[in-house]
């Protein structure tokens, strides 16, 4: 995937472990992911099956959005609710690293 920023930067999604590639998810999503987090990992009796299919659920909740920041000018691209992606410009024209990892 390859997104032309209005910069003129283009942001390339080919690979893993982006610093500038995130996941986002909403409050109103964030408890029921971790209650099935929790039945995945709380429930020692459950069968492999019982585990995968928990697992799948997971997978199919399909919460997490897509999010990138341009290294060049800082906007960020948000999956819309139509796939459509959303730009955010910050005040500040600069890339903020908001997505790299924390150390
Ligand atoms: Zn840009």
């Amino acid at each position: 995937m390859k997104i032309k920023c209005s910069c003129n930067n283009l942001i390339i999604d080919q690979t893993d472990y982006l610093t500038n590639k995130g996941y986002l998810i909403s409050d109103t999503q964030w408890f029921d992911f971790w209650d099935l987090i929790d039945q995945a990992i709380e429930n020692p009796k459950k069968t492999k099956k019982e585990r995968a299919d928990t697992c799948w659920e997971l997978r199919i909740l399909n919460v997490f959005k897509g999010i990138w920041e341009c290294n060049h000018c800082g906007n960020l691209y948000i999956d819309g609710k139509d796939k459509e992606l959303i730009l955010y410009t910050p005040d500040l024209k600069k890339y903020h690293r908001v997505l790299d990892k924390i150390e």
